[in-house]
């Protein structure tokens, strides 16, 4: 049988600071090695000092997770050398002690599959090895330690995973958790990072280091159980191991035997103390956490009628979910939810996009109440979605400018009718003989008003005139 489970690693770039000192958390925007202080590059004499946000931010993602969080928690120091830690130790969490990690013991549903979230522990990000060309060819790695001391959450699962699309729906699943919550966001590079362990039956466990994307880790899985199988096979023994995914070949590639956990010669953070979350402070963090993506979608359903379709892509993407809430009233809600999962998520999809888009919950408001008051019909609202989206014109100026009013004036339309009608006479005798090709002369109607006609009002007009 084959098992797969995953560590994340989850910065929490929401935070302004990193974890032990005030550089700042994110360090996307600065030049190489210039967001660094004594403390996150480990000079001599430096002392941690504890990020009290961090500790919080850690805590609302353990109960997001339905995990236990203990009344203490403790860091510790896990040794080893590596070019990206300047101190030659992480500091980061375990749980020898006693259950004294941010959170442990939680779960997540999956399709219907629960997966068991083993431990949440709060670490430093270290440093970014940056090599020339590929790492396996590089004749200089250069290092720059903006990122070391960034906040970091690592979510250990149990290997609960059968197969590499369960752990694609998972990562999904868990990156709009971690955003809903506004902890992080993991669109931006580096944000989210997995490593995996697989095995199948009768092998040893193999570990995958260094998968940057979800759709490279999918592929990482599929490689790793197609390489074991065919070890198994063969009969070669399935050795235990690390291995990196090498993204420009798309194979793993063995690194090193792997390290026992006492190898890291752990022992307890000393310049940081024990750390007491009183229940106050759980109960406040509790209340202040944003409503969950499982319950604004069976809101969305119930109070307003929304399909489950709609209902599911709305309310997993933060931002449209956002902007949702901001613009609706009880009567435009359906409406809204449509205009958004139907054409704008389609055109203002990009995060860029979103940014640069000039549209705001008044002009979505506007727009589904001028459809359901008949002032334009829902096919000319796409065109109206897209230009507001480049122009931010309001949509009574764009309805004028582009002349989309909606023809539902009887009189008007009864006239545009007879028109259709004088000029189209074999397919008025066809609908007179055959009803069902009515809707050729409905689409000849549509055409001559430019698609504003109203369309029920146009058939039963049709209906009443061919009588
Ligand atoms: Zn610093």
């Amino acid at each position: 049988m084959t098992k797969i489970g995953l560590e994340i690693h989850c910065q929490l770039t929401k935070l302004e600071s990193k974890l032990f000192c005030s550089c700042k958390a994110d360090y996307r925007e600065f030049k190489p090695n210039t967001n660094i202080c004594p403390v996150c590059v480990g000079l001599p004499g430096s002392l941690p000092r504890l990020n009290k946000k961090a500790i919080e931010k850690a805590t609302v993602i353990a109960m997001a997770l339905n995990c236990k969080t203990p009344q203490k928690i403790a860091f510790f120091r896990k040794n080893y050398f590596y070019p990206d830690l300047p101190k030659n130790f992480q500091i980061t969490q375990l749980n020898i002690y006693g259950p004294t990690s941010i959170g442990q013991e939680g779960k997540i549903s999956v399709e219907g599959k629960e997966i068991q979230i083993r431990r949440i522990q709060l670490e430093e990000d270290p440093g970014r090895l940056i090599y020339e060309g590929s790492s396996e060819r590089t004749q200089i790695t250069l290092v720059d330690y903006n990122r070391a001391g960034t906040p970091l959450v690592e979510i250990v699962t149990d290997p609960d995973f059968e197969n590499p699309k369960q752990v694609r729906i998972f990562l999904n699943i868990l990156s709009d958790l971690l955003e809903n919550l506004g902890v992080s966001d993991p669109s931006l590079e580096g944000a989210m990072r997995a490593d995996a362990n697989v095995s199948i039956e009768g092998g040893a466990k193999v570990e995958i280091k260094n998968i940057n994307s979800f759709y490279d880790l999918e592929k990482a899985l599929h490689f790793e159980l197609t390489r074991q199988q065919s070890l198994a096979e063969r009969k070669i023994e399935i050795i235990q191991e690390t291995r990196h995914w090498d993204d420009k070949r798309k194979i793993t590639i063995s690194a090193r035997s792997k390290e026992e956990e006492e190898d890291y010669r752990y022992f307890l953070e000393g310049d940081i103390p024990w750390v007491v979350i009183e229940l106050d402070i759980i109960s406040r963090l509790k209340k202040g956490m944003p409503e969950s993506i499982s319950s604004k979608r069976e809101r969305y359903i119930k109070d307003f009628d929304i399909t489950s379709q709609v209902a599911d892509v709305l309310s997993s993407d933060k931002f449209y979910s956002d902007l949702f809430e901001q613009a609706h009233d009880q009567k435009n809600a359906k409406e809204i939810a449509n205009l958004i999962t139907t054409d704008l998520m389609g055109f203002a999809d990009t995060k860029e996009k979103r940014k640069e888009s000039k549209l705001t919950a008044k002009h979505l408001a506007d727009l589904a109440n001028s459809i359901i008051e008949n002032k334009i019909t829902r096919n000319s609202s796409k065109n109206v979605l897209q230009t507001i989206v480049k122009s931010g014109k309001s949509v009574s100026q764009l309805i004028s400018e582009l002349d989309l009013g909606h023809v539902s004036d009887e009189a008007e339309l009864s006239k545009i009718i007879d028109e259709v009608l004088k000029d189209e006479s074999m397919a008025v005798e066809d609908a007179k003989q055959k009803p069902e090709t009515i809707n050729y002369l409905v689409g000849k109607v549509m055409k001559k008003t430019k698609g504003k006609a109203d369309a029920t009002l146009t058939l039963n007009l049709l209906k009443k005139k061919l009588a």
